[in-house]
């Protein structure tokens, strides 16, 4: 446990505001940052302006995003200007690195604290001392802190995210996540259990644990369990409605685990299984522990055994080397796989990746070309697979109104789609049956029955 009893006056009658770039993972990071904010007297702020303090959670995986906080720091420094008490903070998965840490600690003067990824249960004593300090304080040393029994301030009422499993050791070759997030760290069964049971007593109906790959869960550990156990126990929770997980890595994906996902009966129909390329040069250039053979194997077991399964992916074009033979493989593996979904990036080389020492002399205009063709393809899959819906009945959890249409409420399926429907009566965080009226590319239409 926390004791944050030292520093339970620090945020008194102050005002915190975070903004969170990248993953889930990275959300539920500020969800925790927010639980030990409040622990100790912050209240959160509405925006930027009336805040006290301003935590970035920021992400590394491609340039864009740490782009991205680079210019919001920019322009934050006016606001700083405005208000000298004002502490802001920047952390996360960008900031880990410390070439990019040293960047911002010169670049943004205005800056008060840099943190890691592993500071968060020390944040109260690194604001105390960022507080009293003129100049930036930096923190990206690996410490062993464990993060059990911190609080976490949840962005949803019905739907949490559960971490099971921190940091990866796969090292994909084109991959900052290994040198950002360090090794894998599983959470013991009993704690993921515990928190579990805890979040269903107070009213979550679906929870979606998260890892980068959730499939090695377990394996760290020096006792018998696996993902495959932990789902079995997870099923059993009185209270829940449904169980996610992401991401699931090829490599080990175990005929156990789709044994459970098919056995579960709150386990939801959906794989978030990265593929990356149809190409076994590629796929072996990228360290990816699998040919496209394996891949759609696996692809082939799943279905079988989880009828009504939705698989989703990932895809990189523009690899290192990355031929246009390579690139038609990609294509002919997306249109033998039939995935719902697909998030596709352009490569981006991060420095110490093994990739980025690999000679990439495309130019970015058939990277982009490629995106474009890549992208064509999957969206009339999407909408063929969204259009054999139609007519059918499934069972939705409600996530309230359309943030496109307030006239229309949204829901999601088990298989992970949203679906848009009109309702009278307020349906959010309750489950019932629509009947899919009409498909589009990204969502559905549906009616209440
Ligand atoms: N752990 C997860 C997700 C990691 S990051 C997994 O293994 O699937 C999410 C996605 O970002 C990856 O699946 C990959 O498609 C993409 N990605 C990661 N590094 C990238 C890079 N350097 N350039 C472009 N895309 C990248
Ligand atoms: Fe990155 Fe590969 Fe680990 Fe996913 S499995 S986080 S892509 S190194």
């Amino acid at each position: 446990m926390h004791d944050y009893t030292n520093y339970s006056h620090l945020g008194e009658g102050k005002k915190y505001f975070t903004v969170t770039f990248g993953c889930q993972m990275n959300e539920h990071d500020s969800e925790v940052l927010a639980g030990i904010l409040e622990s100790i007297g912050y209240s959160t702020a509405l925006s930027p302006e009336e805040a006290d303090l301003i935590v970035i959670n920021t992400c590394a995986v491609r340039q864009k995003p740490e782009e991205k906080v680079a210019g919001l720091l920019g322009k934050l420094k006016t606001l700083k200007e405005q208000k000298k008490d004002l502490l802001i903070a920047v952390g996360g998965c960008m900031t880990q690195q410390a070439e990019a840490a040293a960047y911002v600690k010169k670049r943004f003067r205005h800056v008060d604290l840099v943190f890691g990824t592993h500071s968060l249960p020390r944040f109260p004593e690194l604001l105390k001392q960022a507080g009293r300090k003129r100049g930036t304080i930096v923190d990206i040393e690996e410490y062993p802190d464990s993060r059990e029994g911190l609080p976490a301030r949840r962005a949803g009422r019905f739907h949490a995210w559960l971490p099971v499993i921190y940091g990866c050791d796969n090292f994909c070759s084109y991959c900052v996540v290994p040198y950002v997030r360090g090794r894998e760290r599983s959470r013991s069964m009993e704690e993921v259990l515990g928190e579990a049971r805890s979040l269903a007593e107070q009213g979550y109906l679906e929870l979606t644990l998260l890892g980068q790959n959730v499939n090695s869960y377990g394996l760290d550990r020096a006792n018998s369990y696996d993902f495959a156990d932990l789902l079995t126990r997870l099923d059993r929770v009185k209270g829940l409605a449904r169980i996610r997980f992401m991401t699931s890595h090829p490599k080990d994906l175990s005929a156990r685990l789709i044994k459970a996902v098919s056995r579960g009966e709150k386990i939801c129909e959906h794989f978030h299984l990265p593929v990356q390329s149809g190409s076994n040069f590629i796929l072996e250039n990228m360290n990816r522990q699998y040919t496209r053979e394996r891949y759609l194997e696996l692809l082939r077991a799943i279905r079988e055994a989880v009828p009504g399964v939705a698989v989703t992916t990932d895809l990189i074009v523009g690899f290192p080397g990355e031929t246009d033979r390579d690139f038609a493989l990609t294509l002919e593996l997306v249109e033998q796989a039939r995935f719902d979904n697909a998030f596709i990036f352009i490569y981006s080389p991060r420095k110490g990746t093994r990739a980025a020492e690999m000679e990439d002399t495309l130019p970015r205009s058939v990277k982009e070309e490629r995106l474009q063709q890549l992208a064509k393809v999957q969206s009339r899959i999407s909408l063929e697979i969204n259009q054999a819906l139609e007519g059918s009945t499934v069972e939705l959890l409600g996530e309230g109104a359309s943030k496109s249409n307030p006239a229309m409420q949204t829901g999601r399926t088990r298989s992970n789609k949203l679906v848009h429907f009109p309702a009278a009566e307020e349906l959010t965080g309750k489950l019932f049956t629509v009947e899919i009226t009409e498909a589009r590319t990204w969502n559905l239409f549906g009616k209440k029955v």
